[in-house]
């Protein structure tokens, strides 16, 4: 079987790194916030090219804490896309602000401008444009709009660590941004973890004080916080899969590479822009017959995901809700269409090239 992603793999691919890191932590007997965390936020930040990283405990809370630090709360609306992971949208909630959903650019997947400027009323106070699938959005007219109107602007880069647009590291553009590094993420720990980068010392240090219950000092709560703290062991294990992290991008767009050159030319792939450089989180494809895709796909041991299937305002929980459109077509016809293959560091050319050859195979039977 070959899975679609593979986080057990870049665990063996590291083993003897990872085990001495753990091990070092586990002998040093300081489990949650200490020197290890420290490095990882320095390393990362200068990495993401900002100067200030705070770790948390999941992207999620990393993206709350942001919009928090950013002032951005009760009654403010934050604009978004409904083409993205639930934990975009949960996030804003979290910090206590109302979600509005826009649709994407039918092309890249992310934030569309133009739906971006017409959903601006006098209550927005932010937007989340999402780096998704490892392409940057298209920075540069939501930078303007938010300039315009005075909004802040918060990175999704959950998906995206490493992505470069325009000469510049996603992470790197707006007031903060949020990163994650559950397992199956470009930079994953073994375990959950967050991070919020920003160059505004303010929003680190307001991130840094509510992430353990706003103390400045020990049991002196200078703001109003909570837990969301790192722990040791995983900031460990991100410092050493840190050092891989540019050569597992390469990687994956090497395997990307091959995918665009052995696909089948009538199939829509990833759009590669000259302005911006693709860190291949997933690797989706689209096609009207979908569903029978990944089922002959799956008769032939490959696994496949779909990022996403429900857009955001078609959940449950959010449909109808202020703020949330009855529809948005270009998300809606993505949730039909897009299909993700597999794609990680680990795996091989071989069998990149024999998903590419099963897709073949389908496209030219009767479908
Ligand atoms: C994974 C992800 C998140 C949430 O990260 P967690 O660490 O799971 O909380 C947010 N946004 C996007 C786009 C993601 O892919």
């Amino acid at each position: 079987m070959i899975p679609v992603a593979d986080p057990h793999a870049q665990y063996a691919a590291h083993r003897a790194e990872i085990d001495a890191a753990i091990a070092s932590v586990l002998e040093r007997g300081r489990y949650v916030l200490g020197d290890e965390t420290r490095a990882f936020e320095a390393e990362f930040a200068a990495y993401v090219g900002v100067a200030h990283g705070v770790g948390v405990a999941s992207g999620t809370d990393a993206l709350a804490l942001a919009l928090r630090a950013c002032g951005v709360g009760h009654g403010d609306e934050v604009i978004t896309v409904a083409h993205t992971a639930v934990a975009t949208v949960a996030a804003i909630e979290q910090a206590g602000a109302s979600p509005v959903l826009v649709d994407i650019l039918a092309d890249r997947y992310t934030l569309d401008p133009q739906a971006l400027a017409r959903a601006i009323t006098p209550r927005t106070r932010a937007v989340i444009p999402v780096h998704l699938y490892g392409a940057p959005a298209d920075m540069e007219p939501i930078l303007s709009l938010a300039r315009q109107y005075g909004l802040r602007v918060i990175e999704d880069c959950a998906q995206a660590h490493g992505a470069i647009y325009r000469g510049r590291r996603v992470g790197s553009f707006g007031d903060a941004a949020a990163f994650s590094f559950y397992p199956t993420k470009n930079l994953g720990a073994l375990g959950d973890g967050g991070l919020v980068a920003t160059d505004d010392a303010g929003v680190a240090e307001r991130v840094r004080l509510m992430r353990e219950y706003g103390w400045g000092e020990r049991y002196v709560s200078t703001i109003r916080g909570g837990n969301s703290r790192l722990d040791e062991l995983q900031a460990a294990i991100l410092r050493v899969k840190l050092r891989h992290l540019d050569a597992d991008n390469g990687r994956r767009r090497a395997l990307a590479a091959i995918y665009a050159d052995r696909l089948p030319g009538n199939l829509i792939r990833p759009v590669t822009t000259t302005d911006s450089e693709h860190v291949h989180h997933l690797y989706v494809i689209r096609h009207s017959e979908r569903d029978h895709l990944a089922a002959h796909l799956r008769a032939r041991d490959i696994g496949t995901g779909i990022h996403y299937p429900v857009p955001v305002h078609l959940q449950p929980a959010y449909r109808g809700q202020p703020g949330i459109p009855a529809a948005l077509p270009e998300s809606e016809r993505a949730a039909r269409e897009v299909l993700s293959l597999p794609i990680y560091p680990e795996l091989d050319a071989g069998q990149v090239r024999l998903v590419a050859d099963a897709v073949h195979a389908f496209s030219g039977s009767e479908h």
